[in-house]
């Protein structure tokens, strides 16, 4: 199967693509979809068999499994600290520029836009100020949170995760582009410990091979960090 559709309420659909998942957010003038999938490339269609309100995409971060999709647009909101890295795979279309504080409003459903760098550079977050969940792509998840290769900022991260704490009152889930929908809040601070005691030396670490590179897995109890030795 190649992906589903779940819709979570009357105007909310997330959608499911073999271990990524994206979602479609509609208000009373437009619809956006929050990423475009990894194996997918019709998003457009998918989201087309949802809603007839005109679409647009949002990227989360620039990561392959998040953008499979983005050549049906011709342009997409970005924070312009990924657009580098969309470039160097390949990708195309025009970046229209979002980061912390914009506000995206689809119709009487405002999305604020929340730069949460360390897993990559132009990581962000969507809260959704009415519907009191924020869409955290991949750095605020129960699976494994890839800190390895270029651009990854352990550093930047827990930072992240520290300011997100600040503005916890605002929401009530958090929708992760990868592992269990949703988690909790609560999930934030312990990630945040966990970042921490990993630059300290004190997460265990186990080696594993991934695509061919040797790779440490520091178990963090409430997820795991992928990280280079
Ligand atoms: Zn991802």
């Amino acid at each position: 199967m190649a992906h589903q559709v779940v819709r979570i309420n009357e105007n909310t659909w997330r959608i499911e693509d073999q271990g990524v998942r994206f979602f479609l957010l509609a208000g009373t003038e437009k619809a956006l979809l929050v990423d475009s999938g990894m194996s997918v490339r019709n998003a457009r269609e998918i989201a087309g068999e949802l809603t007839g309100l005109p679409l647009e995409l949002l990227n989360t971060h620039a990561d392959r499994d998040h953008i499979g999709s983005n050549a049906e647009f011709d342009r997409f909101y970005m924070h312009p600290a990924d657009e580098p890295a969309y470039r160097q795979g390949g990708g195309q279309g025009t970046v229209i520029p979002v980061g912390e504080g914009d506000i995206l409003d689809l119709g009487d459903r405002p999305l604020d836009i929340i730069h949460i760098p360390g897993h990559t550079p132009g990581s962000i977050a969507v809260l959704d100020v009415k519907g009191r969940f924020l869409i955290s792509g991949d750095p605020i998840q129960d699976g494994n949170i890839f800190m390895f290769g270029p651009n990854r900022d352990m550093n930047a991260y827990a930072m992240s995760l520290a300011r997100l704490e600040g503005v916890m009152d605002r929401f009530d889930e958090i929708w992760p582009s990868h592992g269990s929908f949703p988690v909790s809040p609560a999930l934030i601070p312990q990630l945040r410990e966990a970042a921490e005691k990993q630059m300290a030396g004190e997460l265990a670490g186990t080696k594993i091979d991934m695509f061919g590179q040797s790779i440490v897995r520091y178990d963090a109890g409430c997820a795991g960090f992928l990280c280079t030795e």
